[in-house]
């Protein structure tokens, strides 16, 4: 980057209005938990808005707001879009469906709009990244909604179809791209460079971020994130915040704001959660088990950490005459769609499942949960007890840690005790014998993700700021 002569640019444009400035500490605080609990950490986070006309936004985009009934601003919205529009690098962690996506875009639109425009051989000024196809043309057409009226263009680029066309787009530019991180590297690198590049790029996106960490695209995310200048603004959203995320955080955003609307995810009081200590070599029989207790209550979700172990066991499955099937990357999309029928209704009755493959999988009924391999972090232990208990139905989720799985009991113990269930002595004891060790090699413990107790700081100066 140091060859490199960047034109300066403008990343802090918000004003805060005097309705907003008038606001005491005290009432900020009371309006953030208005707002769904919303929690900050970082210096100087700006107070969270009311109405669209509180963030400044054209008549153009007012206008917009309003043809598609966009009222005011959802809580994440209102405080992540002062922080944005402030010029800081930003986390916002909010559940699906609670407006992320705008929460970007309309400080990303006055960002572009203080720019010159493109010549010939620019590539764009704002890059969005997200996991898969589907979100990418998703956020493609949220953005649209404002861009025809501001005369900028939104060019999707994503694998799966033929290249030529997104090529010959992205060749005629486009202030924005919306992308997964592995066709747009296909794009950066096509042609000798020709096709598009990252020099005009000062804004950049990463949206579901924990899908995409979880997906496995961390390389690819940093390979394009460390080919974009240094001093560009960079926000990451996400429905959830693990703690292995922390490290990719802390090494591509400075100094940022960090939001959270809601309290972390737990267990919810209709799941009975059970954890069993086990060798290895006992896990099928005490499954066999447990699946005669549960069988003819309902469907049940068998959960395991890789596509080979999921095809084992079902095949062991098969012989003891259980119909079940399996749901994984390696499975195509046909299959895939009807399994799920057969398992919707009720036809299969178990179904075995990586935890990635049965993100987003909604079916009503479910009785029974087993973690056959342990889940290896909080968030995931919660999402996969949580397909259980819905509704207000009774649900029971059992899972399985192995002695060697010590490291993962942690956050386990972390997850019983904030949804108020006992720990299991032998559980309890596996943890502190972890600890104890780690404590003997010199190493720090921590569990849970960033945002149990007092959660992680990114330096000494933002732990003092924030406290
Ligand atoms: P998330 O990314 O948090 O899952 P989305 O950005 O996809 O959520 O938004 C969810 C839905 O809410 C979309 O249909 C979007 O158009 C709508 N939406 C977003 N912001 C608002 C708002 N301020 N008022 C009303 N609806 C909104
Ligand atoms: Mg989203």
């Amino acid at each position: 980057h140091s060859g490199v002569d960047y034109e300066s640019f403008r990343k802090a444009f918000y004003v805060e209005v005097p309705e907003i400035t008038r606001m005491t500490a005290e009432e900020v605080k009371k309006y953030r938990e208005e707002l769904e609990g919303i929690a900050v950490r970082g210096k100087n986070c700006p107070k969270p808005i009311k109405t669209w006309a509180h963030c400044g936004v054209a008549k153009k985009i007012f206008e917009a707001l309003k043809k598609h009934n966009f009222e005011k601003p959802t809580p994440i919205q209102a405080q992540a879009i002062p922080a944005i529009m402030s010029g800081r690098d930003t986390i916002g962690i909010a559940k699906t469906g609670s407006g992320k996506t705008l929460a970007f875009v309309l400080p990303m639109l006055r960002h572009i709009m203080d720019q010159p425009p493109l010549s010939d051989t620019d590539g764009p000024i704002a890059l969005i990244m997200g996991p898969t196809r589907e979100l990418v043309m998703q956020i493609g057409k949220e953005t649209k909604k404002f861009t025809k009226s501001l005369n900028l263009r939104v060019t999707c680029v994503y694998g799966g179809t033929g290249i030529s066309e997104q090529i010959a787009e992205l060749k005629r530019g486009a202030e924005i791209i919306v992308c997964t991180p592995g066709r747009m590297i296909d794009m950066l690198t096509a042609n000798n460079g020709r096709v598009t590049n990252l020099r005009r790029v000062t804004y950049v996106v990463l949206d579901e971020a924990d899908r995409m960490f979880d997906m496995g695209f961390e390389p690819q995310v940093m390979k394009i994130i460390d080919n974009v200048r240094p001093d560009r603004q960079v926000v990451m959203f996400s429905a959830t915040f693990p703690r292995q995320m922390e490290a990719l955080a802390r090494r591509i955003l400075n100094k940022p704001i960090e939001i959270q609307v809601g309290g972390r995810s737990v267990v919810c009081k209709d799941v009975e959660q059970h954890i069993i200590v086990i060798e290895e070599d006992q896990k099928f029989l005490k499954l066999l088990e447990i699946l005669g207790h549960y069988y003819d209550e309902g469907n049940t979700i068998i959960f395991v950490d890789k596509q080979e172990n999921a095809d084992t066991l079902l095949k062991d499955l098969m012989k003891a005459s259980y119909s079940c099937m399996a749901l994984h990357g390696g499975i195509d999309q046909y299959d895939r769609d009807s399994n799920i029928v057969d398992f919707k209704n009720g036809k299969i009755k178990i179904l075995i499942a990586t935890s990635v493959a049965a993100r987003g999988l909604d079916v009503k009924h479910m009785i029974l949960v087993v973690n056959y391999d342990c889940p290896n972090h909080y968030e995931d232990y919660v999402h996969r007890c949580g397909r259980t208990g819905r509704a207000g139905n009774k649900g029971y989720a059992y899972t399985f840690i192995t002695k060697e799985q010590e490291r993962f009991s942690g956050d386990i113990v972390r997850a019983l005790e904030s949804s108020s269930v006992e720990v299991p002595p032998e559980l309890d004891t596996m943890w502190v014998r972890y600890r104890a060790k780690q404590a003997a090699e010199g190493k720090k413990v921590h569990t849970g993700g960033g945002y149990s107790g007092k959660g992680f700081k990114f330096d000494e100066n933002e732990a003092i700021a924030a406290s």
